[in-house]
């Protein structure tokens, strides 16, 4: 099998597929290497219950609308099988389970290590998402406490944690939706940085993408723009009926530090607790590209829109802003992939003129 590209797109969730879908028909050749069994990307591994914040017709890639319309807001089951549909509508070139664990350049071409042998190209694009790099801030104690300890990135369902004292950290959405759920089957302390907050019941993703949108726009031809006022957490279905039952009614500032079965704050407030579940977000999964030496100290890559400022032949896709505007939603990432594929085009161009 001949392993040489003109593109290599690490990573086949949304961003690899929107990338796909330019890509097949821009004449490149490509290949997009992803090292899940199965079509689906992060979605494969989020919370059984987890429902978009955005309507069907809003969580869709370029080209295929997802069905359901505008007011069905899918599960994580629906996205899955939308992704699935996806690249087989498109026969998208992707090959499974292929970990790429380095990357590096000789001779102006991009050789990559993989479970699958050595590939090379004349480009990369890295589109591998954060799901594999789960954030958890680090606290005093953390070793010595004996019950558990888990990222929502590992949550699955309420029900093993019955009867046990669950502490849930972050006010994010994750943290608001994870929360609601357990509430329901044992006792729960939601621990938050600051007040959370919430979004008029009214506003879903798809307000956000258009006022996101709007402000991009106008940041673009030098206007102000100004977001409207909104907090963070999206009204999604159980996230009323938690607010109903009064779940949101008390949250608490982070404690200082863990014991061996307790949560204990500066002012010597001490809770028991069984499980503490981190709702901190995550970091993007970069670690394939340690050997290319661009890796900042945010743990990301200077971009000048999806292309890395400081190595030629490389581009990020789906990370979020700093890869593209709302690149990290389904609705946003195909601009991002679109422009990406024409820079990649005229880039492989130049370069086989200057061979010629
Ligand atoms: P991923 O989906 O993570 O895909 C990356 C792929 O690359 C994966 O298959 C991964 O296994 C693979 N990979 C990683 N490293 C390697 C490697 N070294 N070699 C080979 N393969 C590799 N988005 C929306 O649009 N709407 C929503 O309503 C929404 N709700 C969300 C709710 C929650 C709670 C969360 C956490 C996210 C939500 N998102 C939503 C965001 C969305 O899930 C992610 O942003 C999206 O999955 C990112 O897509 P991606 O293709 O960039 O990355």
């Amino acid at each position: 099998m001949e392993n040489r590209f003109d593109v290599i797109v690490i990573g086949g969730g949304q961003s690899g597929l929107a990338l796909g879908y330019y890509l097949r028909r821009s004449g490149l050749s490509y290949i997009i290497l992803d090292n899940q069994e199965e079509p689906g990307g992060a979605w494969l591994h989020t919370w059984k219950s987890l429902r978009l914040f955005s309507p069907a017709q809003w969580s869709s890639l370029p080209g295929m609308i997802m069905t359901g319309g505008t007011d069905y807001y899918p599960t994580r089951d629906v996205a899955i099988e939308y992704l699935k549909s996806y690249e087989t509508k498109y026969n998208l070139s992707i090959r499974r389970p292929v970990q790429v664990t380095r990357v590096y350049k000789r001779e102006g071409e991009f050789q990559l290590e993989t479970s699958d042998g050595l590939y090379f190209s004349k480009t990369v694009v890295s589109s591998t998402g954060s799901f594999s790099n789960p954030y958890i801030p680090s606290f005093e104690g953390i070793n010595v406490f004996k019950g558990q300890v888990l990222h929502s990135g590992e949550y699955q369902t309420p029900d093993i944690f019955t009867g046990k004292r669950v502490a849930i950290v972050g006010e994010g959405n994750s943290g608001a939706q994870i929360l609601a759920e357990i509430s329901k089957v044992t006792g729960t302390l939601w621990i938050t940085q600051k007040e959370p907050r919430f979004l008029p019941d009214h506003i879903d993703g798809r307000f956000l993408f258009d006022a996101a949108t709007q402000m991009y726009e106008a940041q673009k031809a030098g206007k102000r723009y100004r977001l409207p006022s909104l907090g963070d957490i999206v009204m999604v279905d159980a996230v009323k009926e938690a607010r109903s039952n009064k779940v949101y009614n008390s949250s608490i500032r982070p404690f200082q530090h863990f014991t061996e079965d307790s949560l204990v704050w500066s002012d010597g407030h001490e809770e028991k607790i069984d499980v503490v579940i981190f709702c901190t977000g995550f970091k993007a999964s970069l670690n394939h590209l340690d050997a290319l030496g661009v890796i900042n100290e945010e743990g990301k890559i200077d971009t000048d829109g999806t292309r890395a400022m400081h190595i030629p032949g490389l581009w990020l896709v789906g990370y979020g802003n700093w890869t593209g505007f709302a690149s990290a939603t389904l609705i946003g990432v195909g601009r991002s992939a679109k422009t990406t594929v024409e820079q990649l085009s005229t880039y492989i161009t130049k370069q086989k003129e200057s061979l010629s």
